[in-house]
């Protein structure tokens, strides 16, 4: 039996640049962010950062190495912090092994962390229980930010928070992104947060990108017809606006991961399927110019 959770996806993400990654749970979007900081092996492909070659399957030097280069934010506040460490002992960890820094100067770096996190030094001694999902996730954001990493995957940092939390999460780190200059991999099925935080977004389907280009063009302008349908069914803040607008639900469940058959992968809910949906995988291509790239896996746009 194979499993093609992630399956010839390639994404650049620039310096300084926020790329959102969208798509229905279960679509790999987690798999390719944890493949990315190496929590899980690569089967094929390579991740290249800053020029160099990352290796296929981390050993634990390797994860020392990249410790404060490249950072991620977990998904679940809850059970990504250690509920025996303190907050100090748990966003001061990566000092404590990455650098020669004395006990004085790792705390002074953590009481500045929680204070730009939005929480407060004497937190330092409490521990994780006694804090809300949303301070949780604040201290998941300063263990990850207090490395000074160059790339932080940032993998759904909000959908297990309060939608009122949701939004101070995603202030705190447009905030950071604007003083800290960050390159992140924004991973959410919020398509709303990723329009607010991105400069570009890449859509996901089943394992494979279907669609990258600039955020707001792909929002005002989707083209791959999953995209449209995401877009269609994402709600609008605005009551009247979300009255009057036209929404089209995406029908039918996402296929199993096991043994895909060949063909676009979205052929079995595609309102605009053709026959040869069914026969040849769709390839990525650039639907627009040079200057503003689109890229676009369907037949189509052929
Ligand atoms: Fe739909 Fe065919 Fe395009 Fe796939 S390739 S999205 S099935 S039109």
């Amino acid at each position: 039996m194979i499993v093609h959770a992630v399956d010839d996806v390639s994404l650049h993400v620039e310096e300084k640049e926020i790329v959102g990654l969208v798509g229905e749970s279960g679509c790999g979007k987690s798999t390719f962010g944890k493949t990315l900081v190496g929590l899980h092996d690569k089967t094929a492909g390579e991740v290249i950062f800053r020029g160099e070659r990352l290796p296929r399957a981390y050993k634990p030097s390797d994860f020392r190495r990249y410790a404060t280069s490249i950072q991620m934010i977990f998904q679940d506040p809850y059970s990504s912090l250690n509920p025996r460490m303190t907050v100090g002992e748990i966003v001061g960890e990566g000092l404590r092994l990455h650098s020669a820094l004395t006990s004085s100067q790792i705390d002074e770096a953590v009481a500045q962390w929680l204070r730009d996190v939005g929480l407060e030094p004497d937190h330092m001694s409490r521990y994780p229980h006694e804090f809300s999902g949303g301070q949780r996730q604040r201290i998941g954001v300063a263990r990850a930010l207090i490395m000074k990493p160059e790339f932080v995957v940032c993998d759904e940092p909000i959908s297990a928070l309060d939608v009122s939390v949701q939004a101070q999460v995603i202030t705190l780190l447009d905030d950071l992104k604007t003083s800290l200059g960050l390159t992140l991999l924004f991973i959410a099925h919020d398509l709303s947060m990723v329009r607010y935080v991105s400069d570009r977004m890449a859509v996901m389907y089943l394992g494979s990108l279907v669609e990258i280009g600039v955020t707001d063009d792909v929002f005002f302008n989707p083209k791959h017809p999953y995209t449209e349908l995401l877009i269609s069914s994402n709600p609008e803040p605005d009551p009247d606006s979300e009255r009057t607008r036209p929404s089209i639900a995406i029908k039918g469940e996402i296929p199993s991961a096991v043994n895909v058959k060949p063909g676009c992968r979205f052929a079995g809910r595609c309102p605009k399927v053709m026959e040869v949906c069914g026969v040849r995988t769709p390839q990525l291509r650039n639907v627009q110019d040079e200057t503003s790239q689109r890229l676009v896996a369907c037949h189509l746009y052929e």
